[in-house]
C-alpha cells in the first residue's frame, strides 16, 4: 500500500533549492503503488504535481498544497530486439544519465546525445527533451501512463503524446508517466565505445558552458516563430538568449538573493540564500527590460508549482 508523508520540505528536492513544503508526498515504487497515490489524490479532491530531479522547476514559498509524486520506478530492461534495433523501457523515475550508460554498456546508442542533462524519464518526455537538433520524441516508441481522473494504467503510442517544442500532452495534467518504452540502434563494441566518447565530450562542453546547480537551466523557453519578426541572416531569431543577452545583465542583473548566471544569460542563480520570491521578481525584471528593448515577452519553460499566477507578466 502506499505510503503518504505529511508536511515534507521540498527545498532539498529540487534544482533551485527554494521553496515551501508539499502538504502530501509520496514516492511510489512501482505502477500499482503510483495508481493509488493518484487515487489519494482524486478522493481528497488534492491538486497533484509529478515531481522529478526538480531540475526544471520553482517551487512557491509557500509550498504545494496538494499531493506531490516523485516516482521510484526503476527498472530498466530490453523488451524487444531485432538484428539492429532494442526497445529499451525505463521507468519514471529512472535518471537519464544511468538510462545512457545503461545503454551504451549494453552497445544500444541514440541517448548519448542528452548526456548531462539532468533529468527522469518522467521530465524528459513531459518536456519533449532537447539539445540542439535532437528531440526525445525522436526516440520514444510507447509509454505506460496512469489517467488522472481513474488512476487507470493503460499503453499509448508516440503519437499520443502530440511532441511539440518543450511541449508533449502530459502538459494538460489529465495523465501521468509510469513507463516509457525507446527504439534505439543497437551496435558493435567499437561504436558503442565510440559513442562513449561523445558523450563524455558533450558532458565537458555542458559543464563549461552552463552553471551546473542552484538553477533551471534555460529560465526562458525559445520563441515561437509568430512571435518574433527580428530577422537574423535571413531566419526569424527564436533563441531568447540572444535577446537577453543584448541586455548586458549577464552576472549583473540581481534581485534579493537571485543572479543572471555570468555563463548564460538565460540562466537564473540562486546565491545561496534566494527565495522563490526573488528569483520570480528576478524573472520578471528580464521580461520587462526584453519588452521594453524588443516588443516581446520572453515565457517560462521553468515550471511554476504553487504559483496561483501561472504567467509572470
Ligand atoms: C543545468 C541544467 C541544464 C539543463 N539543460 C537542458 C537542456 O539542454 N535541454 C532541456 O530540454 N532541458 C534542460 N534542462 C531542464 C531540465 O533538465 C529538463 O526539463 C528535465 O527534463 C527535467 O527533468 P526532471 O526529472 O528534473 O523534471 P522536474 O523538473 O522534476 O519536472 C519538470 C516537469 O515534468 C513533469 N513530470 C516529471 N515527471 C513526470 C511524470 N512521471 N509524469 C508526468 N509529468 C512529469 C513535472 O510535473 C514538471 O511539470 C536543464 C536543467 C538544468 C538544471
Amino acid at each position: 500500500m502506499i505510503d503518504i508523508k505529511e508536511l515534507v520540505p521540498l527545498a532539498d528536492k529540487n534544482w533551485f533549492k527554494t521553496g515551501g513544503n508539499a502538504r502530501f508526498f509520496a514516492t511510489p515504487a512501482c505502477a500499482i503503488t503510483f495508481q493509488e497515490a493518484v487515487q489519494f489524490a482524486k478522493k481528497r479532491n488534492l491538486e497533484l504535481f509529478l515531481l522529478g530531479k526538480g531540475a526544471n522547476i520553482l517551487i512557491a514559498d509557500e509550498g504545494f498544497d496538494g499531493l506531490v509524486i516523485q516516482p521510484q520506478l526503476k527498472d530498466i530492461c530490453i523488451v524487444n530486439e531485432d538484428n539492429e534495433t532494442a526497445w529499451v523501457k525505463a521507468g519514471a523515475g529512472v535518471s537519464l544519465d544511468l538510462l545512457i550508460n545503461w545503454c551504451l554498456d549494453n552497445h544500444i546508442i541514440g541517448l548519448e546525445e542528452f548526456s548531462g542533462i539532468p533529468s527522469t524519464v518522467g521530465g524528459a518526455v513531459y518536456i519533449n527533451l532537447h539539445y540542439f537538433e535532437f528531440l526525445l520524441e525522436h526516440f520514444l516508441s510507447s509509454a505506460e501512463i496512469i489517467e488522472a481522473q481513474t488512476g487507470n494504467l493503460f499503453t499509448v503510442q508516440n503519437e499520443w503524446f502530440n511532441f511539440g517544442y518543450d511541449y508533449s500532452t502530459l502538459h494538460e495534467h489529465k495523465h501521468y508517466l509510469a513507463t516509457a518504452t525507446f527504439k534505439l540502434k543497437k551496435v558493435s563494441f567499437e561504436q558503442a565505445a565510440f559513442a562513449k566518447g561523445r558523450s563524455a565530450e558533450i558532458i565537458r562542453h555542458r559543464t563549461r558552458r552552463y552553471p551546473q546547480k542552484n538553477t533551471c537551466g534555460s529560465f526562458f523557453r525559445n520563441f515561437h516563430e509568430h512571435e518574433v519578426t527580428l530577422m537574423i541572416n535571413d531566419k526569424k531569431m527564436l533563441y531568447v538568449a540572444y535577446y537577453l543577452d543584448q541586455l548586458g545583465i549577464k552576472g549583473n542583473l540581481h534581485s534579493g538573493g537571485a543572479s543572471v548566471s555570468s555563463q548564460h544569460a538565460n540562466m537564473i542563480i540562486n546565491n545561496g540564500n534566494a527565495t522563490s520570491t526573488d528569483i520570480i521578481n528576478l524573472a520578471r525584471s528580464m521580461q520587462k527590460m526584453v519588452l521594453q528593448q524588443f516588443g516581446i515577452i520572453p515565457q517560462p519553460e521553468c515550471q511554476l508549482i504553487g504559483f496561483k499566477e501561472k504567467r509572470l507578466i
